[in-house]
C-alpha cells in the first residue's frame, strides 16, 4: 500500500481550477443572503426589523418571521438552492446540520415553501450531540434558534445547493449546548460594560462589539499517503514516524513558493469562501514543510467564528477535490511544528473606534490607555481561564514544546508600552491631583500620559498573549479549536474587569475626586497589581518557568488539570454572575471537555495497538527472517563469528524493538481497560493522561528505532519524509 500510494503521488495531476473572471469584489458574498440581497428581496418595513434584531437584539415577530422565511426562500431559490438547514456548532468541536427541502406536497399538488417557524427555530433530534449530562434521555429534544447577526448562507457542492441558517443550539430547558449561545452572552455582556466606560470619554458611543482575525494553520497531506496511515485516518495525527533527514532546519518552507497542487486548492477555496462573503486575504507557506497558513481581515467576533468554523468545513471538502486531506490536528508530525490558531482580538465600537489602536489626543490616550490596562487586568486576574479555554488533547503536544507559547500565560506588551507604563504609575504617584483645577488636569494628562509612538516591529513569538499595536494575539489557541470557546473568556473578563473598574471610578468621583483624576489612580492600581502577568522575555525559557513560579503564575501542563479551571469556585461565581453559563451549564461543558479527552486518547491507544500488532511487529520480524537466514547461511558457510557481526547486532536491535512494542502495547491496554472502568470523566481523564499516554509515548519510540534500520521494502507505513514532502 505504501509503495503503490507514492506511486499514486507522482502520477498524481494538478485538478483545474476556475475561478470566476471577474474581480473578487464583484463576487464576493453572492452567497450570502447579505445586506445586498435582504435590500433587494425584503420589504422596507422588513429590511428595517432585521437590522434592529441585529443591532439591538429586538425580538421578531411571528409575522415578520414568515415575512422574512419567504424573502429568503425567494433568493435561495433564484440561486438554485433545494435544500435548506439550521447550522450550528454542538460541543464536538464540528459544525452540524439537517438539511430538508423547500418542496412539500400538499393536496395532490408539489410546491415549494418555507415558513417564518422553520427559519426561527428547528427542533434536530439531538440526542446524540454531547450535553455533559444536561439531556437526560427522555427529554432528548434539543433547539436551534436562529442568530439573525450572522447572516444566512448557500453552500455548493457537486451534488446541490443548500440555504444555510446560522443557529444557536439549546436543550429543551433552555441550557446552551454549543459554542454559539455562550458567545452571545458574553458579547453582550461585554457590550454592555465597555458601552458604560466609553461614555466617560465619547457620549456618542453606544455600542461596543468584540472583533476577531484569526490565522489558521494546517498541514496538506495526499489522500493516498493518508489512507495507507491508520493513525492519520483514525486520529489526524502521526503516532509512529520517525523525523525526516530534512525538516525544518534549513528554514526554507516558510513564505517559501507554494507548490502547483497546493496553489490550486488555495484558489479553489479561496473562491468559495469570497463568494460565502468570508474575507480570506492571506495565505503562505509555515515553519513546517507541509504546513501552510491562511488569515483573512478581521470581523465582528460571532461572524469571525461562524467564518472561521466554516472555512474549515470548506476547506476540508476542497481539498479532498484536490486529492488532498487537511489536518487541523495540533500535532501531526513529531519533531515538525505543529499548528496554532492565533486569536487577534480588539473591541470596536459604533462610531468605528478601536478601543485597543493608541490615539493622537490626549483623551483618546486616556480612553486607549483604560482599555489596555484593564485588559491586563483582566488576563491577571483570570489567566487560568484563559488556559482552561485553551486545553485538549492535540494542543497538549503544542504547548511548552518551544514551538508554541508555553502552558504558563503571560503578557508581551514589548519596550515601547512598558515604558509607557511604568512612566505612568510613577507620575500619577508623583502628582498632586489635589492642587490642580479641572483646565490644568487636562494639560497634565497629555505630560501624564507620554506620546504613544508604537513600535509596531516589536513582536514576541514565544509569548501566548501579544499585544500587536491595535490588538491583543492569543497565540496558544489549538489549530483545530473552535474560536468561540477563548473569544467568550475574553468578552467575560474583560466585561467583568470593565464593570469593576467604573464602580472603583464612580467611587472615587463620589468620594469628590474628578473624573480623570479618579480614572488615572484606578489606572495606576491595575498597572501596580497586574505586572506579574507582564513578562517580555523569552517564554521557551527554563529560566522564565522559575521565574513565573515565583510570581504566583500556574503552569498546568496537561488538559484534564487545566480544565479545571473551569470549574473553581471563583469561575462560576464569574460565569453565573456574568449570565453566559450558569452552573449545570458550566459543569456540563467541563464534563464534555473531559471526555472528548479521554475519548481522543481512547481512539489513539486503540488503533496504536492495531499498527503496532497488525503493521509494525510483523515488517520487524520479516525483516529479521530475511538477516537471520543470511546469518544462518554464513554461517553454514563456515564463517567466522566476527563477519557476522553487524547482522547478529541487528537481530538483537530488531528482538529489542518487538519486545518493547509488544510489552508495552499489553500494558497499553492493561491500563485502558482501567480506566475504563472508572467512572468520573476527570478522573477517567486523568488515567488515560497519566497511565496510558506515557505507554503510547514508549511504543512510538521502539517503533522508531526499528523504522530506521528495517529494509525500507518492509516498511508499511508511509515514512515522515513522503507524508511531508510529497504531494
Ligand atoms: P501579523 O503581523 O500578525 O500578520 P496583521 O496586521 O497581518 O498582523 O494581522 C493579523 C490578523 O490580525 C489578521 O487576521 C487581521 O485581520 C487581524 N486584525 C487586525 N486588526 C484587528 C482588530 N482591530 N481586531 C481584531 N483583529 C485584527
Ligand atoms: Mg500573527
Amino acid at each position: 500500500m505504501r509503495f503503490n500510494s507514492i506511486e499514486a503521488v507522482l502520477n498524481r495531476p494538478t485538478v483545474e481550477v476556475n475561478p470566476p473572471k471577474q474581480r473578487i469584489s464583484e463576487y464576493f458574498g453572492t452567497n450570502v443572503f447579505g445586506d445586498a440581497a435582504m435590500r433587494k428581496y425584503l420589504s422596507e418595513e422588513a429590511y428595517l426589523s432585521v437590522k434592529a434584531s441585529v443591532e439591538a437584539g429586538q425580538k421578531l415577530d411571528r409575522a415578520m418571521a414568515d415575512q422574512i422565511a419567504s424573502s429568503m426562500q425567494a433568493w435561495a431559490l433564484d440561486k438554485g438552492a433545494t435544500h435548506y438547514t439550521h447550522w450550528f456548532q454542538p460541543l464536538t468541536g464540528a459544525t452540524a446540520e439537517k438539511h430538508d427541502t423547500f418542496f412539500s406536497y400538499e393536496n395532490n399538488k408539489g410546491m415549494e415553501s418555507f415558513s417564518g417557524n422553520a427559519l426561527v427555530q428547528q427542533e434536530p433530534d439531538a440526542s446524540s450531540f454531547p450535553n455533559g449530562g444536561i439531556r437526560t434521555t427522555f427529554e432528548a429534544r434539543g433547539y436551534t434558534a436562529w442568530d439573525p447577526s450572522s447572516p444566512a448562507f448557500i453552500i455548493e457542492t457537486g451534488a446541490g445547493k443548500t440555504l444555510c441558517i446560522p443557529t444557536a443550539f439549546v436543550s429543551y430547558t433552555g441550557e446552551a449546548l454549543d459554542y454559539k449561545t455562550p458567545l452571545l452572552r458574553s458579547l453582550h455582556y461585554m457590550d454592555s460594560a465597555a458601552t458604560a466606560v466609553c461614555k466617560y470619554f465619547d457620549k456618542n458611543i453606544t455600542k461596543v462589539t468584540a472583533t476577531l482575525g484569526w490565522e489558521q494553520e494546517y498541514f496538506l497531506v495526499d489522500e493516498a499517503l493518508f489512507y495507507s496511515r491508520p493513525d492519520l485516518v483514525m486520529t489526524g495525527r502521526t503516532l509512529v514516524g520517525h523525523g525526516p533527514a530534512r525538516g525544518q532546519q534549513l528554514e526554507d518552507h516558510y513564505f517559501g513558493s507554494i507548490p502547483e497542487r497546493v496553489y490550486a486548492f488555495m484558489v479553489d477555496y479561496e473562491t468559495e469562501s469570497h463568494k460565502l462573503g468570508i474575507p480570506v486575504k492571506t495565505r503562505h507557506n509555515e515553519v513546517a514543510p507541509g504546513q501552510y497558513e491562511c488569515a483573512p481581515t478581521y470581523e465582528e467576533a460571532n461572524l469571525a467564528v461562524d467564518h472561521n468554523q466554516l472555512l474549515m468545513d470548506l476547506m476540508d471538502r476542497v481539498a479532498r477535490r484536490h486529492k488532498l486531506r487537511i489536518l487541523f490536528h495540533e500535532k501531526p508530525f513529531a519533531g515538525v511544528n505543529g499548528s496554532g490558531k492565533h486569536n487577534n482580538w480588539s473591541l470596536g465600537t459604533n462610531t468605528g473606534k478601536n478601543l485597543l489602536s493608541p490615539g493622537k489626543t490626549p483623551k483618546n490616550n486616556l480612553m486607549f490607555l483604560t482599555f489596555f490596562v484593564n485588559t491586563i487586568r483582566a488576563v491577571y486576574e483570570h489567566a487560568d481561564l484563559l488556559r482552561a479555554t485553551i486545553a485538549g488533547a492535540g494542543n497538549d503536544h503544542r504547548l511548552g514544546a518551544n514551538e508554541a507559547p508555553p502552558a504558563i500565560i503571560s503578557v508581551f506588551i514589548g519596550g515601547a508600552l512598558t515604558k509607557l507604563l511604568n512612566e505612568v504609575e510613577q507620575r500619577i504617584s508623583e502628582t498632586d491631583f489635589d492642587e490642580m483645577d479641572k483646565a490644568d488636569l487636562k494639560l497634565d494628562i497629555h505630560k501624564i500620559i507620554p506620546d504613544l509612538l508604537l513600535d509596531n516591529t516589536d513582536r514576541n513569538r514565544t509569548s501566548p498573549f501579544a499585544f500587536t499595536g491595535n490588538k491583543f494575539e492569543i497565540r496558544a489557541v489549538g489549530s483545530s479549536a473552535n474560536c468561540a470557546a477563548p473569544m467568550t473568556i475574553m468578552n467575560l473578563i474583560m466585561g467583568n474587569q470593565l464593570i469593576k473598574f467604573k464602580a472603583e471610578v464612580d467611587g472615587l468621583v463620589k468620594d469628590g475626586e474628578k473624573k480623570d483624576t479618579a480614572i488615572l489612580r484606578v489606572i495606576q492600581k491595575y498597572i501596580t497589581e497586574s505586572k506579574a502577568i507582564l513578562f517580555e522575555g523569552d517564554n521557551y525559557s527554563d529560566a522564565w518557568k522559575a521565574e513565573a513560579k515565583k510570581r504566583g503564575l500556574n503552569n498546568v501542563t496537561t488538559s484534564p488539570a487545566a480544565l479545571d479551571f473551569y470549574v473553581t469556585d471563583k469561575a462560576k461565581v464569574l460565569f453565573k454572575e456574568s449570565g453566559v453559563l450558569n452552573e449545570a451549564e458550566l459543569e456540563a461543558r467541563y464534563e464534555i471537555q473531559q471526555e472528548l479527552y479521554y475519548k481522543k486518547l481512547q481512539i489513539e491507544s486503540r488503533i496504536l495497538r492495531d499498527m503496532a500488532l497488525n503493521q509494525i511487529i510483523p515488517a520487524a520480524i520479516t525483516y529479521q527472517n530475511v538477516v537471520l537466514t543470511n546469518v544462518l547461511g554464513l554461517k553454514n558457510a563456515g564463517l567466522d563469528k566476527k563477519h557476522y557481526k553487524a547482522q547478529t547486532e541487528l537481530l538483537e536491535e530488531l528482538s529489542v524493538g518487538i519486545n518493547g512494542i509488544k510489552s508495552h502495547v499489553a500494558s497499553m491496554i492493561d491500563e485502558v481497560e482501567k480506566a475504563e472502568k472508572i467512572e468520573s470523566a476527570h478522573k477517567k481523564a486523568l488515567a488515560f493522561c497519566n497511565k496510558v499516554k506515557p505507554h503510547l509515548e514508549a511504543i512510538r519510540d521502539f517503533s522508531d528505532s526499528i523504522e530506521i534500520i528495517v529494509e525500507d521494502q518492509y516498511w508499511p507505513l508511509p515514512k515522515y519524509r513522503e507524508l511531508l514532502f510529497l504531494r
